[in-house]
């Protein structure tokens, strides 16, 4: 089989399924009991911890660890909120956001937090004047995701940092990490940022294990409570064996950063033939400024589900660019301005630094193919 569904999850390498394993059958423990067997664990954990930071140019103790970036999108946007209402109630973020955060977003709406979100334009750009414009004395946090995860479209995080700590740099900076992780050459504090979410299950690590930077000084309200570990600001015992694949898996990918990073822009560059040998074939986003890991395309006349489909049946598996149900729900390609047709008719090439360039060659060989085929049966 040939798998580019790498933003949706990615197999577990066999270093971090190694330490896995190695923890959970011979470091065992609590991590807080208080035997030497519970003080190798809490060990484990603190390496793991430091070769985050490490690779993320913070300091070990402004990482946390949780079950994914889901649990850690709550936990910075719901914390802050809480913990900085005080000062005002209002919330800037954009509309192609994951849902982790939209609908976080949407709790605290409910609760009578006041949210911007701001448009984005064709490329899936924000406007960041109309970032500025939007800035205000009771605003506290600004939530933008790094890497967009159906197009790749990058966000200017310094700059964005750099406009809203200049209106007021009490205003807290959070990015959902997750399509950076791993995958860019990272120093979180030239970024700016006060908070940055990442998951495993996305850089070969196991998936219900993630984590999230809180900047020193930046207090949150916890999500859990309980038993008080990880400084209260995450209570619950630690997935050891997780938590040491997870490093290890980020040690891996991030000592080749820049290698895995050309190597992916080649197979996504290669995808491109398709524009030339399929006619009504669209790039979704900015090519130019999207990650090398990421493509999404449109065929017109085609839905891209029926494609994919067409494809999981020769044993390649993509993604669709839109999760929609329903006319109200077209998905997050709808934002950027689309037809129906071309939001319907996308899919999404998620590349790992584990694809080769003969899988993309099958890959367009098999969706050169398919996609008259296909047409020829939508026309009928
Ligand atoms: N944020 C982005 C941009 C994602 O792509 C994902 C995963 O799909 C998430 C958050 C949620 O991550 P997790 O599956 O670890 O909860």
């Amino acid at each position: 089989m040939i798998y580019f569904d790498n933003m949706a999850s990615t197999k577990v390498c066999e270093e971090s399924l190694r330490e896995q394993i190695r923890i959970d059958t011979e470091v065992y423990g609590n991590s807080t009991a208080l035997s030497k067997f519970g003080a190798d664990v809490e060990k484990e954990i603190v390496k793991a911890r430091n070769k985050i930071s490490q690779g993320l140019k913070v300091k070990s103790p402004e990482i946390i660890f949780t079950s994914g970036a889901t649990e850690s999108n709550n936990t910075f946007i719901l914390g802050v909120a809480k913990k900085y209402n005080r000062l005002g109630n209002h919330i800037i973020t954009q509309k192609t956001e994951h849902k982790s955060v939209l609908q976080t977003m949407k709790k605290l709406e409910n609760e009578g937090f006041d949210v911007t979100y701001l448009d984005v334009n064709d490329k899936g750009m924000i406007d960041l004047n109309e970032l500025k414009n939007n800035l205000k004395e009771t605003t506290i946090l600004v939530s933008i995701m790094h890497i967009n995860n159906e197009t790749g479209v990058i966000f200017p995080i310094e700059e964005i940092t750099k406009i809203t700590k200049e209106y007021n740099k009490e205003i807290k900076v959070f990015v959902d990490g997750v399509q950076s992780f791993g995958k860019l050459d990272l120093n979180l504090v030239t970024l700016g940022i006060d908070g940055y979410s990442f998951s495993g299950h996305k850089i070969h690590a196991p998936k219900g294990v993630g984590g999230l930077f809180i900047k020193s000084g930046v207090n949150i309200e916890p999500l859990i409570v309980g038993g008080g570990q990880q400084n209260n600001l995450r209570s619950g015992t630690l997935n050891t064996g997780g938590v040491v694949a997870l490093a290890t898996a980020f040690e891996i990918a991030n000592k080749n950063v820049k290698e895995n990073y050309e190597n992916a822009k080649i197979i996504k560059k290669k995808f491109l033939e398709l524009l030339d040998k399929i006619d009504g074939v669209e790039i979704n986003g900015d090519f130019e400024n999207s990650c090398a890991y990421t493509l999404n395309l449109s065929f017109k006349d085609l839905k891209g589900e029926v494609l994919l489909h067409a494809l999981a049946d020769e044993e390649i598996y993509i993604s669709t660019g839109s999760s929609c149900n329903s006319k109200s729900d077209l998905g997050m390609l709808a934002h950027y301005g689309y037809e129906n047709d071309r939001v319907l008719g996308s899919i999404r090439i998620g590349i790992s630094r584990f694809s080769t360039i003969e899988e993309a060659e099958i890959c367009i060989e098999k969706i050169e193919k398919l996609v008259p085929m296909l047409r020829r049966f939508k026309r009928r």
